[in-house]
C-alpha cells in the first residue's frame, strides 16, 4: 500500500525524518562514550517528612553533560539509553555512585535510585545491588529502588521475583509516578512497596481545585495506609500545594518548594547547615 502512494509523497517527509534519525544516531554514539568520558554526574533532591519537614531521603537524578551536545535532559537520553540497553551500565554506575555518596550522610537519611525495566529485567541486577551495597558499606535499609508501573507490563513475573529479592536484602522499593501508567492494583497485592509516589500531575491538578484529583490522592493515601505503605507527593512547587498535600495526608513531600536537585556537595552541605542541625529541616 505504501508503495502505491509513489515517491513524491514519501520524499516530502524524508528530510525531517532523516534529520531526526541523524540527530538520534549522533546522540546515541555520544551516549556510548559518556561513561568512559566521565560525563555523568548525580544530583540529589531532598524528600521531606510532611509533618516536621525533616529530610528523610534524597532521590538520585542522573545528569549528562556531553562534550558534543552540552547538557542533555534525562527525559531525552534515558529513553534512548533504554532502547539501546546502555541503561544497564549507566544504571549500574548510578547505583554505585548513589550508595557511595549516601554512606556519608546521617544514618537516618536514605537514598532513592531510579531503575528502568531494562535494568531490572537484566539477570545481573540483584547482584549489582548487592555489590553496590558491599562496596560502599551502605546499610541495605538506606537504599530505596524506584520503579514505575511499566515494568509490570513487560514481564510481571520476573519483575516480581527480582523486586522480592531486593526487598529480601532489606532495601525499600518505591512505586514511582503512580497513577500515570496503566495502573493495575494486582501488583500491590503481591509486593510490599515501601512508598507510593503520587505523580506531580495529580498534585498540580489538585492544587487548582480539581475535585477528581483531590479524591484520587485521598484514595491513594488511604489505600497505601491500609497496605502499610508510605506515600510521597511529587513535584510540590508552592506553599499552597504543600498545604494541600499535608491536608490530604501524604507522608512525604518532594518538590522545588523544599529543594531542587542539587550537587552531591550541596547535599552534604545541607547537613552541616546550622539550620538543619537545629531543626533537622531544610524548609
Ligand atoms: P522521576 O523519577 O519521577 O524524578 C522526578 C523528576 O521531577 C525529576 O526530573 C525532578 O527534577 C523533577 N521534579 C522534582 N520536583 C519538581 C517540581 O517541584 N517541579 C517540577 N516541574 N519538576 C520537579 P529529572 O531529573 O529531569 O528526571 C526525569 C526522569 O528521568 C525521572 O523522573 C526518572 O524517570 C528519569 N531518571 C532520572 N535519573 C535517572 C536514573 O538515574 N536512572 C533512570 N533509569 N531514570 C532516571
Ligand atoms: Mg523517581
Ligand atoms: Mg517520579
Ligand atoms: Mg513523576
Amino acid at each position: 500500500r505504501a508503495k502505491d502512494l509513489g515517491g513524491n509523497v514519501h520524499h516530502r517527509y524524508e528530510p525531517s525524518l532523516h534529520a531526526h534519525a541523524e540527530e538520534r544516531r549522533k546522540l546515541e554514539s555520544a551516549l556510548r562514550h559518556a561513561l568512559e568520558r566521565d560525563e555523568f554526574v548525580l544530583n540529589f533532591q531532598p524528600v521531606v517528612d510532611a509533618t516536621d519537614e525533616s529530610v528523610v531521603s534524597f532521590e538520585a537524578l542522573v545528569r549528562w553533560h556531553s562534550r558534543e551536545h552540552g547538557f542533555v535532559s534525562p527525559a531525552k537520553f534515558i529513553p534512548l539509553a533504554e532502547d539501546t540497553r546502555l541503561i544497564v551500565p549507566i544504571g549500574e554506575w548510578v547505583l554505585r555512585e548513589a550508595c557511595r555518596q549516601a554512606v556519608n550522610w546521617p544514618e537516618d537519611v536514605r537514598v532513592a535510585v531510579n531503575v528502568s525495566g531494562e535494568q531490572l529485567l537484566d539477570s545481573n541486577f540483584a547482584t549489582s545491588v548487592v555489590n553496590a551495597l558491599a562496596e560502599s558499606g551502605l546499610a541495605p535499609h538506606r537504599l530505596e529502588i524506584e520503579v514505575t508501573e511499566s515494568i509490570f507490563l513487560r514481564d510481571g513475573t520476573t519483575a516480581n521475583h527480582v523486586l522480592e529479592r531486593i526487598m529480601a536484602l532489606g532495601c525499600g522499593v518505591a512505586l514511582d509516578d503512580f497513577g500515570t501508567g496503566y495502573s493495575s492494583l494486582g501488583y500491590l497485592r503481591k509486593l510490599r512497596f515501601s512508598t507510593i509516589k503520587v505523580d506531580r500531575s495529580f498534585v498540580q491538578s489538585a492544587a487548582t481545585g480539581n475535585a477528581e484529583s483531590i479524591a484520587i490522592i485521598r484514595a491513594v493515601v488511604a489505600m497505601a495506609e491500609s497496605l502499610d505503605m508510605s506515600t510521597t507527593a511529587e513535584g510540590a512547587e508552592t506553599e499552597h500545594e504543600v498545604q494541600l498535600i499535608r491536608e490530604l495526608g501524604c507522608r512525604k513531600i518532594q518538590g522545588y518548594f523544599f529543594g531542587r536537585p542539587m550537587s552531591a556537595e550541596d547535599a552534604r552541605g545541607l547537613f552541616h547547615n546550622p539550620h538543619y542541625l537545629e531543626r533537622q529541616s531544610v524548609a
